[in-house]
């Protein structure tokens, strides 16, 4: 039997480095979109295709249909503001039955509606709930010491990492 765990993975869990540092036991499925993304980050491109290629990192294509009900119930909810991407990754992990490894925020609360499980990388199980630091335009955690994101160089904001 297969004992891996596998989990639906949105871009900003790249950017924290953590499928980098997890052993094989650890399958991240991503969507095209999200594929596109981290493609945009140039440092991470030779780790990101090492990672494909070693079968850490598979690449899922989307259910059409499923994305478009995402897109939908998105609309019905008013959560306009949740990417294309974000979209994707709440559908795969419907068409998949994975859940979603994330710490996007606004991801994780679109998430309780489709009643998915939302996993953020912590010390334990995977959950952590805390006060970090956060870059609105990338979207990703800092810890508290940090002050600019070391992406984009944009002053970063005290924010509630609550996932459940
Ligand atoms: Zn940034």
């Amino acid at each position: 039997m297969d004992s891996r765990k596998k989990f639906v993975t949105d871009s900003n869990i790249f950017y924290s480095g953590i499928p980098f540092q997890t052993t094989s036991d650890y399958v991240y499925y991503v969507t095209p979109v999200i594929q596109e993304e981290i493609n945009h980050i140039k440092r991470r491109i030779d780790g990101f295709n090492l990672l494909i290629t070693s079968g850490k990192v598979i690449i899922h294509e989307l259910d059409i249909n499923i994305f478009s009900m995402v897109r939908q119930k998105c609309v019905d909810l008013g959560q306009m503001e949740l990417s294309k991407a974000d979209c994707s990754v709440i559908a795969l992990s419907l068409q998949l039955h994975m859940p979603i490894l994330s710490t996007d925020y606004a991801l994780a609360n679109v998430a309780k509606y489709f009643s998915i499980n939302i996993l953020t990388p912590g010390k334990k199980n995977f959950v952590i709930k805390k006060t970090t630091k956060y870059c609105s335009i990338c979207k990703i955690f800092f810890d508290l010491k940090s002050s600019f994101c070391n992406r984009c160089g944009n002053s970063l904001v005290l924010k509630k990492e609550s996932i459940r």
